[in-house]
C-alpha cells in the first residue's frame, strides 16, 4: 500500500504514521526525520537544509524531490510506504506522481489529517522528542514516566527548535499557503480522504484503518 499522510504541522502525521507502519508493516518515511538526522550528522544534505528547517521554512523543492526519489528506490519501499511530510507543495506532488509512474506504481490514498488551530498549536508547543530514538511525547497528552527522559530508550527528550512559539506561527502560515492547491490536486485524482485528527491518537488510527482496509 502506498500512502501519503498530509496535514498541518501538529496534525499528528508522525504519530499516526508510526503506529500505522507497525500495524501494516510498511516503512514510515518522514522527510522531517531524515532532514533532522542529516543536520545532526552534518552531512551535505544537513548543511543545505539546516537554516530552512530550524527557521520553520521549506527546504527547496529540488532538494526534497531528489531525496524522496532516492528513498523510494530502496528495497524496503518496494511493497509500499507511508510518506509523512512529503509532498508539501504542488511541485513536489507532481514530481512524486512522475517518479511513481516511472516505477510503474501509484498512490493508493492521500490521508489528510485535520485539527483546529488551537489543537495544532497546543500539540506543537508541548511536543518533546527523544534525541536518541526519535520517539514522540507530549508534556500533557502523552507525558513520559520520568520528566525529560524517553520511556523507550532512556534518551534525553528535547523540544524541537521549530516547535517554539515564534516559529510555529510561521510554519502554520507556510502550510496554509500551500495546502489548498495540494488538496485540489489530490481531490482531482480521487485519492484524497479527510480524517479528523482532533479526536485523539487511537480514534484517528481506527478511522484511518477503516478507510484503507475497507
Ligand atoms: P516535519 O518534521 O514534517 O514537521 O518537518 C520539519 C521541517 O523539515 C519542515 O518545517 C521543513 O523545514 C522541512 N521539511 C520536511 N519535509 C519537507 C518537504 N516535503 N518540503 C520542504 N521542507 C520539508
Amino acid at each position: 500500500m502506498r500512502i501519503v499522510l498530509s496535514g498541518a504541522p501538529g496534525s499528528g502525521k508522525g504519530t499516526e504514521a508510526e503506529l500505522l507502519s507497525k500495524k501494516i508493516n510498511i516503512p514510515h518515511i518522514s522527510t522531517g526525520d531524515i532532514l533532522r538526522r542529516a543536520i545532526a550528522e552534518k552531512t551535505k544534505l544537513g548543511i543545505k537544509a539546516k537554516s530552512f528547517v530550524e527557521g520553520g521554512g521549506l527546504v527547496p523543492d529540488g532538494v526534497m524531490i531528489a531525496l524522496v526519489e532516492e528513498r523510494l528506490k530502496e528495497e524496503d519501499c518496494q511493497d509500499g510506504f507511508i510518506l509523512d511530510g512529503f509532498p508539501r507543495t504542488l511541485t513536489q506532488a507532481k514530481a512524486l506522481e512522475k517518479s511513481l509512474a516511472f516505477l510503474k506504481v501509484s498512490l493508493d490514498f492521500v490521508l489528510h489529517l485535520e485539527a483546529s488551530e488551537e489543537i495544532l498549536v497546543e500539540r506543537l508547543e508541548g511536543r518533546r522528542v527523544c534525541k536518541k530514538c526519535h520517539a514522540l511525547f507530549h508534556i500533557k497528552n502523552m507525558p513520559p514516566v520520568q520528566e525529560g527522559v524517553c520511556d523507550r530508550c532512556q534518551g534525553e527528550l528535547y523540544q524541537r527548535s521549530d516547535d517554539k512559539e515564534e516559529v510555529v506561527k510561521d510554519r502554520l502560515k507556510i502550510y496554509r499557503a500551500n495546502v489548498e492547491e495540494l488538496l485540489i490536486f489530490y481531490q482531482g485524482n480521487n485519492l484524497l480522504r479527510r480524517v479528523d485528527s482532533g479526536q485523539g491518537v487511537q480514534k484517528t488510527l481506527v478511522e484511518i484503518e477503516e478507510i484503507i482496509l475497507k
